[in-house]
């Protein structure tokens, strides 16, 4: 990803590179691009209330899933636990009771 990241601080978006620190123009924060860039690797993923999600963590479904390629359907209130965190659209890996292994997009769960 080319974007800069939000303020870790405030969230602020409007954060600027200043050589090789990275600067939020809203509460003043100033922290190293080194580190920065370690954060973006484990890139933080959040449920559709906000709740930051870690490998491991369950999580309730929120939204009736269709599955691509099949005609079963993920039911809103489905616990899928043990969930891991990947990159890309779908951000969650996870397995799930009766169905097996597939992803999911953090929005449309909820931290358990
Ligand atoms: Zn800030």
């Amino acid at each position: 990803m080319t974007t800069l990241p939000k303020c870790p601080t405030c969230s602020s978006e409007y954060t600027y590179e200043d050589g090789e620190m990275f600067v939020c123009p809203e509460c003043a924060h100033e922290w190293p691009m080194a580190a920065a860039e370690i954060a973006e690797v484990g890139s933080v993923v959040r449920d559709a209330f906000g709740s930051m999600l870690n490998d491991g963590d369950s999580v309730t479904v929120i939204k009736d899933l269709k599955i691509k390629g099949s005609s079963s359907v993920v039911k809103v209130g489905t616990k899928v636990r043990n969930i891991r965190i990947v990159s890309g659209d779908h951000d969650i890996d996870c397995k799930i009771d009766g169905i097996g292994a597939m992803q999911l997009k953090s929005g449309f769960v909820k931290k358990a």
